[in-house]
């Protein structure tokens, strides 16, 4: 199943019902984070055509379930190696009893397989939340969900990215006047709560501004991910998003909570899709 010569992605799950997304070279494949069922991790695998026998680790970025509740089960049945800090594992509640633990640690990148793994910490309400870019050879995608705020840590991490996976949780507006009840709006506009639509496009419009030649910029593909189904719509979000990205040729997707998104291949070696 590892013989596709290319660097994918397919976010399998995203939104605060649970998150999942697939990485893999040609030797290796991941997830990073497990938030559904077991089961539906498994069925969602098959949907975009891999199985889970094929995974070399699940990387957790931060103990909330919604990252983690799939993890312990699909490590057991499968004799998948957890890639976590010690921190989160500790604060795990729901991981169950793990064989194959591999701690890393914020700020050190490690290997896995093929993938060298770099995780940095990012402003969340987590014991000791991550961040991550994966590459191989000379592609990089980012991975950054659940931040409160943009550091320069995180912004030094996410540049020269192939591809970004990237929050775009709430519109304020609709936060504002939504349902939550005021305790919640603001833990989800603090620092260590979530994105808005606002904030990620501040974060391209400085990425691509970085980019040395930005008629042809690194970065091809964006994935807005963890998007509140309360404070936002896929629609809203892309609209404010693309206004950072204007005209650069970069391919916008959002990843939903109910099914796969699209598998996204990047030629190896090529910095063009
Ligand atoms: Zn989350
Ligand atoms: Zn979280």
């Amino acid at each position: 199943m590892k013989q596709n010569n290319t660097f994918r992605i397919c976010p399998l799950a995203s939104g605060s019902k649970g998150n999942c997304v697939f990485v893999s070279t040609p030797e290796t494949a991941v997830l990073v984070d497990a938030g559904l069922s077991g089961v539906e991790i498994e069925k969602r695998l098959t949907l975009v055509g891999q199985t889970p026998e094929q995974l070399d680790g699940i990387i957790i970025t931060h103990e909330h379930s919604d990252h983690v509740r799939g993890a312990g089960i699909l490590s057991r049945r499968f004799n998948i190696p957890v890639y976590v800090t010690p921190q989160t594992y500790a604060a795990c509640k729901n991981l169950g009893k793990i064989d194959l633990v591999n701690f890393f640690e914020c700020g050190t990148s490690f290997c896995l397989d093929q993938l060298q793994v770099a995780p940095f910490s990012i402003s969340h309400d987590a014991t000791d939340p991550a961040g991550l870019t994966l590459s191989f050879g000379e592609n990089k995608i980012g991975i950054a969900t659940d931040l409160g705020i943009v550091t320069e840590l995180v912004k030094e991490h996410l540049k020269n990215c192939q591809v970004l996976y990237i929050e775009s949780n709430h519109d304020p507006e609709m936060l504002l006047n939504g349902s939550y009840p005021w305790f919640l709006k603001q833990r989800v506009k603090s620092r260590t709560g979530h994105l808005s639509n606002m904030d990620t496009r501040a974060l391209l419009t400085e990425i691509l501004g970085q980019e040395l030649d930005p008629v042809k910029p690194i970065l091809q593909h964006v994935i807005l991910a963890h998007l509140s189904e309360e404070n936002n719509c896929p629609k809203k979000a892309a609209i404010e998003v693309a206004k950072g990205l204007n005209g650069s040729g970069i391919v916008l997707h959002v990843a939903g909570p109910d099914h796969p998104g699209e598998m996204i291949r990047l030629s190896l070696g090529a910095n063009r899709v």
